[in-house]
Order: structure tokens, then sequence, then C-alpha cells
């Protein structure tokens, strides 16, 4: 049996981070991982930022169902879960992720959770364990899935390394030169390509 689990921002969905704050103007809240490294400091701040520019999670999902899956991910993620099980596994909370399911059929999704009170404040964030994604897999795999995962970014690369497959998606160059033994795609043709390639029930 087989199994797809791929990340979702960046491969199926913007930025939600970097896409809010375009669409709110707050360029503070474009700060990712790659420039506060420890993710428990960047979410603090997100949060104090959005507090202090008044947003609670209903704004904030306003804005998000605003947005739109990149172009083509609806079309390839039908075709994907024809020919597999497939799960998204991301870094990213329900609260969020949610307007843009709806957008993708609501596939599986195992991501993290927001601690919201009554008035919609979030008052804080649950990660659903370290390292998840690689934990998901290794769960799969344990259940007897030959895993093929697909991912853009740093937080992918445990994923990717324990999967029985890996390939890299509208992965920056950095990322590719860091990572040679995943093959790099930027399209979902290419991406449709390298899945029946790793795959030993289908056929490319
Ligand atoms: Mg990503």
């Amino acid at each position: 049996m087989e199994l797809a689990c791929l990340d979702l921002e960046g491969v199926l969905i913007p930025e939600i981070w970097i896409a809010f704050a375009e669409k709110t103007g707050i360029e503070e809240l474009k700060a990712t991982t790659r420039d506060i490294p420890d993710y428990d400091v960047l979410m603090q701040q997100r949060l104090r930022i959005l507090d202090e520019h008044g947003f609670g999670l209903p704004q904030i999902q306003e804005v998000i169902s605003e947005l739109d899956p990149l172009d083509g991910a609806r079309e390839f993620l039908d075709w994907l879960r024809e020919r597999f099980q497939v799960v998204i596994l991301s870094d990213t909370f329900y609260e969020f992720a949610m307007p843009l399911m709806a957008k993708l059929g609501y596939p599986a999704l195992l991501c993290h959770k927001l601690e919201v009170n009554d008035q919609g404040r979030i008052t804080d964030y649950l990660l659903r364990q370290r390292d998840p994604k690689r934990q998901s897999v290794r769960a799969f795999q344990l259940l007897n899935y030959r895993v093929i995962a697909a991912g853009d970014s740093y937080n992918d690369t445990t994923m990717l390394t324990q999967a029985e497959a890996g390939i890299l998606f509208h992965a920056p160059q950095n990322v590719i030169d860091e990572f040679p033994q995943f093959p790099a795609v930027h399209t979902f043709a290419d991406l449709k390509q390298k899945f029946l390639e790793s795959s030993v029930i289908h056929s490319a």
C-alpha cells in the first residue's frame, strides 16, 4: 500500500502568514523561521502583533478566506487522490487552514491547533508533537504504508528523508543545493510524473 504525504503551504496554498501580511499591510508579519529561527519566539511575536492590531480569529479567518489555492493545486490534488491515499502534513494551524481546505475539498490534514478564548482572541497555540511531519511518516510506515512525500522547504526535509521517496516541489535554490539527494521539480505536471516514477503500484 502506498500513501502520498504533501506539505501544504508553498505546495498547494500560498504561505499563509505572508499572504495575510500582504492583505492586511502588516509588514512585521512577514518574518519567518528564516528571520527568527526559534519557532516559539516567532509565534509569540506573531500573536502579539495580531493582538496589537486587534485581529482575533474571526477577522483572521475572514482575510484568509479571500486567499486561493495555488494555480492548478486543486486539479493536482484531485489527480493524486485518485491514485493514492493522500494526507497533508503541515506546520500551520487548523483554524487558519480551514477556509483554504474548503477550496481543496477537505483532504485529510494533520497540523497544529490554536487556543482561542470566547472573544475570539488567540491566547496560545498547541504544537501536536515535535518533528511532526517525520513522526507522521514513521507512523504510516508502521501501518505498512510505503510513503512518497513532497514539500518545499527545510521543515519538510526530515519528512522527505523518512519517506521511501522524497520530492522537492517549488523549493528555493538553497534548499535544492543543500539536499541534492531529492529530485526537485517546479510544475504540477512534473510533480505528477515524479509521483508515478516513485510509485511501485503505478507506472510512469
Ligand atoms: Mg511549505
